[in-house]
């Protein structure tokens, strides 16, 4: 289907596709399956140089932003969740390696010779990632991270971390590192076995006196609250969205489809003859334009700096995470027994889509920033 964000088509969504068709759609049941990591789609991604996505053209990458990195994320929602999450992920590290990181890692990560992904929430602030409580110190030249960090997508998987502390120093309410993943005294406690998203291989990972030198410090002492709200936060939030919109015209999709074509022979009737079916099927088609369409305001607001720039940031996750859960609801409804048997292709859907809400920052720690900001009160504090 032609929507708004595939026209005019940008060469990027061109690469995507015979890794769509050839390598993520085949591969998804499986590795929803097996809770098996995406390899062969993200050594795919990076010969087609889509892990450079969002590098600048003079390091060697394709020098796309936001919206490029949203349209992809949703373009492989549609078929794999998980894989769209190590992709979302990477893409949101490597905005901040951009920026500050070194050159080096910079062209690695546009060659796609290096899978970066975030480390920030922790046992301890939990999904509050803007107040990490773990530690850097100094240790001698060096300095020594040490942390319990709850969620890393793509653990272990991944090379490097974009990782986040305690200042070393400086006041603040956070510091960004550049972590290798493979730096001694860096362990992942457990394997993944989430209700859905089960090949993002999302694990908690201690780090117990982990020694990086100064010069992997991502920005200022004290200023990674900076990186996280202008760099991290944008990012994240409109590929969040953007992964919540694919699973909801997958969904939407395929159970129009089923209903369609689904027989109840003594009546001669489809289920899409049910008015009630159909209503439903409809409400799933505007829910997920509504997400469409403020997802591609909200990127509009962005790039052309409007006034409701940040607000359209917050909202577009807390709609998107809200609708995705309801849009695939519906679509195991209207389905029946054959979706809750699995023989409809929604379900993974179902509980893929149940991750948005609850990943930082959360539906619900959203409205409080969207209230706060639309009663004119300061977001922190
Ligand atoms: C599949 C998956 C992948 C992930 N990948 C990563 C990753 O790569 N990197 C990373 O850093 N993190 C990652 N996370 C972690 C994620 O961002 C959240 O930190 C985590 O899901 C929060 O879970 P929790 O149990 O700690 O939530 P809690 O903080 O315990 O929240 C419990 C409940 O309290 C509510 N709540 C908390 N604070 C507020 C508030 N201020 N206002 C209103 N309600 C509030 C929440 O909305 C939630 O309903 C991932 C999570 C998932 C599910």
């Amino acid at each position: 289907m032609a929507t708004a964000t595939t026209i005019p088509r940008p060469s990027y969504l061109d690469a995507l596709e015979p890794i769509l068709t050839e390598i993520i759609a085949p591969a998804a049941g499986e590795v929803d399956q097996t809770a098996a990591y995406p390899q062969a789609a993200l050594d795919a991604l990076a010969q087609a140089g889509l892990l450079g996505l969002v590098s600048a053209k003079e390091v060697g990458g394709l020098g796309e932003g936001i919206r490029a990195a949203t349209l992809v994320v949703e373009q492989i929602a549609r078929h794999c969740a998980s894989t769209a999450l190590v992709a979302c992920m990477h893409y949101a590290a490597a905005a901040v390696i951009e920026a500050h990181g070194p050159r080096a890692v910079r062209e690695a990560i546009a060659e796609g010779r290096a899978v970066t992904t975030l480390a920030f929430s922790e046992v301890g602030s939990r999904s509050h990632f803007w107040a990490p409580v773990s530690t850097a110190t100094a240790s001698g030249e060096s300095v020594r991270l040490d942390a319990r960090k709850s969620w890393i997508t793509a653990a272990g998987k991944a090379g490097l971390y974009v990782w986040s502390s305690r200042p070393l120093a400086a006041e603040g309410m956070s510091t960004i590192w550049l972590v290798p993943a493979n730096a001694e005294g860096l362990r992942v406690t457990a394997l993944f076995d989430g209700l859905g998203l089960r090949g993002n291989y999302s694990s908690p990972v201690m780090a117990d006196g982990v020694i990086v030198s100064q010069d992997a410090m991502l920005g200022e002492d004290g200023k990674g609250f900076d990186i996280m709200m202008n760099i991290v936060l944008p990012y994240f939030q409109f590929m969040s969205a953007g992964c919540c919109l694919g699973m909801m015209e997958s969904a939407t999709t395929k159970a129009a489809a089923h209903v369609g074509g689904t027989t109840l022979e003594h009546i001669g009737q489809s289920l899409a003859d049910l008015p009630t079916v159909r209503a439903y099927v409809a409400r799933m088609r505007i829910k997920t334009d509504m997400v469409r369409a403020l997802l591609l305001d909200g990127l509009d607001a962005l790039e052309s700096e409007r006034e409701d720039a940040v607000l359209r940031v917050l909202e577009v996750k807390a709609a998107a995470g809200e609708a995705s859960t309801e849009v695939t609801d519906l679509a195991m409804r209207v389905s029946g027994g054959a979706a809750f048997r699995k023989e409809v292709g929604v379900e993974r859907y179902f509980r893929d889509a149940r991750a948005a809400k609850v990943m930082a920052p959360t539906t619900d720690a959203l409205y409080d920033f969207i209230g706060k900001a639309t009663c004119g009160l300061p977001l922190f504090g």
